[in-house]
């Protein structure tokens, strides 16, 4: 036989749940919804002495229906729940169970009488008043989710002193609270159309420390409280209305969401706050694969390139839609994702920045691909570690490699991914101080190579493919790599041309590593060395045929620092010969823009 926590019912009534009493459910049966929600469970608890009518099971914990080890006349534990007041129904409490567990099975226990409660409303701004018709409860009416505001922050408010709720207990039943959230997510407004004509709405989602919130203002609140709200602040907010949420377009954790009125009071918070800024739980790219198609998942990578924008028209509504396609990566691997509308027109890829995306959507458009939906928030060149990382390794190395990709490049002819970098002239680089400030700029130009510095084009490195180190003769005819620490018996030659390119406005000094130096020379690096190491006509022949060329560079130009010297520091990541035609066609852009501007 279980022991009860006889008397716990009254004291959730008056609003002291710093326990975690043992109840037994006499009965549990699913809610009548009207609105086509989540299947909810309404329960009637006893403690042995009393029992409460109205416990309704929190929707995360109807798993515990479904395998039926949640049912009549089972012992629980309430891990977590509070009491609340419906609104305008005087005399009913109803016990919100938020977590629990079941202890055991049982038959039913003593005989429980239906507890019957008193709600003063006149009193219920600050504090519930609950009292038991027979016996008027005298405990405390603390509650640990409601934290007393300190004075300051009720200055701030500028109003009587008031309590602030967490978000975690929110709920229609109750609408007398403020929270203090922070703005983690904002859409764009959106424009509808229903029986009633046009309207228009914008979202946000809201978090403190317990949890998330979506919020929805229509029309001329829409209007009012866009600007008002500013993703990443802190606000005091009170006085919107509660209801159960949509889980068809609100993915937050959240069973409630939440909607602006004309009543609805914002603040701006200008203290600080322990209220966490977003919490990403990064998915690396290669591992997205595993993932379920449509889930919402945390993604940070570098934009490695970026088609223009597409009007596309919508089979199903007629409408015509702005997207963007952009190529994400990391170490592992890349995959395609799409912009859409207004974030497709506004987004800059052109500086390849890091671009860490909260909530994106999973798709199998294309193989694997992300989707950005209304839910995801997209924050670029965040200041995070995982972003330094990314910075770090794509500058250095990351750009030249080849990574797998998990979505597959569609018609690529009429849907080019390119990163159109603007051209620039040589003198620019040096009058528009590019690269300066720990920035890092790409850029195109078009120049010739005038000079390539023969003895140092290529080097003798490890022949570990993945280590790039210079090796040292031991002079035994056996090579030492300080990087792998180890010995070999060979090497292999790498390049890291240094070579001067010009045009008219000037001339810079620029490294070519790689494949690209393969491109620009006609020869392996393996030719290249041999021939360095053999005659040197065969070395002049190469280099001569290399220079003098007119070819496009995709270069990155960013300015570091020597022994408290600045140097500009120009990295080759692209060279290519020039198409004329399309060369033409720019030229002629840029002209006719000079005359519309
Ligand atoms: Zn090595």
């Amino acid at each position: 036989m279980h022991n009860l926590s006889i008397g716990a019912l009254m004291r959730y009534a008056s609003r002291n749940p710093s326990e975690k009493p043992i109840l037994q459910v006499l009965t549990i049966k699913p809610m009548e919804s009207t609105t086509g929600d989540q299947l909810r469970y309404r329960m009637q608890l006893s403690d042995g002495k009393h029992f409460l009518r109205s416990c309704i099971l929190g929707t995360q914990l109807n798993y515990l229906v479904a395998d039926n080890s949640l049912q009549d006349n089972s012992i629980v534990r309430i891990e977590r729940a509070f009491c609340t007041d419906i609104n305008r129904q005087i005399g009913k409490l109803v016990l919100q169970v938020q977590d629990l567990t079941v202890v055991a099975q049982s038959v039913k226990i003593g005989n429980p009488i239906s507890l019957q409660i008193n709600v003063d409303q006149r009193n219920s701004t600050e504090v519930l008043q609950a009292h038991l018709v027979s016996e008027v409860s005298a405990s405390s009416t603390g509650n640990r989710h409601i934290i007393n505001a300190p004075n300051k922050e009720v200055t701030a408010f500028g109003q009587k002193p008031n309590r602030i709720f967490t978000i975690d207990i929110l709920n229609p039943y109750q609408n007398k609270w403020t929270i203090r959230a922070r703005v983690a997510n904002k859409t764009n407004v959106r424009t509808f159309q229903n029986t009633r004509g046009n309207g228009k709405l914008f979202s946000c989602d809201l978090m403190d420390e317990t949890g998330e919130i979506r919020a929805t203002a229509f029309g001329d609140e829409c209007d009012k409280l866009y600007a008002v709200l500013e993703i990443d602040e802190v606000y005091y907010i009170s006085k919107a209305i509660l209801k159960s949420a949509n889980k068809q377009y609100n993915h937050l954790d959240n069973d409630y969401e939440m909607t602006f009125n004309h009543d609805t009071e914002i603040q701006r918070c200008s203290e600080p706050t322990n209220i966490p800024t977003i919490q990403y739980h990064f998915t690396p790219i290669n591992e997205i694969e595993q993932k379920q198609a449509n889930s919402l998942i945390d993604v940070i990578g570098i934009v490695k390139s970026v088609s223009n924008t597409q009007q596309i028209v919508s089979k199903q509504s007629n409408k015509e839609f702005t997207k963007r396609e952009i190529v994400l990566c990391d170490q592992t691997a890349s995959i395609n994702i799409t912009l859409w509308n207004e974030q497709a027109e506004a987004f800059d890829g052109s500086t390849q920045p890091v671009v860490a995306f909260k909530r994106i959507k999973l798709t199998n458009y294309n193989g694997r691909s992300l989707s950005v939906v209304n839910s995801t928030n997209i924050k670029i060149n965040i200041d995070l570690r995982e972003a330094h990382i990314l910075r770090t390794w794509f500058d250095n190395d990351g750009y030249n490699v080849e990574l797998p990709s998990l979505s597959i490049l569609r018609n690529a002819e009429t849907n080019p991914i390119t990163t159109d970098n603007e051209f620039k002239t040589l003198g620019q680089i040096v009058d528009e101080n590019l690269g300066i400030n720990n920035r890092v700029d790409y850029i195109q130009v078009k120049a010739v190579c005038n000079h390539i510095k023969k003895d140092l084009t290529v080097y003798t490195a490890c022949p570990n493919v993945d280590c790039n180190k210079k090796v040292i003769e031991n002079g035994d005819g056996t090579f030492h790599c300080e990087k792998c620490n180890k010995d070999y018996n060979d090497y292999r030659y790498v390049y890291m041309a240094q070579c001067e390119i010009s045009d008219v406005t000037g001339s810079q000094w620029i490294s070519v590593f790689g494949t690209q130096a393969e491109t620009l020379l006609g020869v392996s690096a393996e030719q290249f060395g041999n021939a360095k190491y053999g005659d040197d006509e065969g070395l002049i022949k190469i280099i001569i045929k290399a220079q003098y060329k007119e070819k496009i560079f995709r270069l990155r130009a960013k300015v570091e620092t020597y022994n408290n010297e600045n140097r500009l520091r120009l990295t080759c990541l692209r060279v290519q010969d020039v198409n004329y035609v399309k060369n033409a066609q720019q030229i002629i852009k840029d002209i006719s823009r000079l005359f519309t501007t």
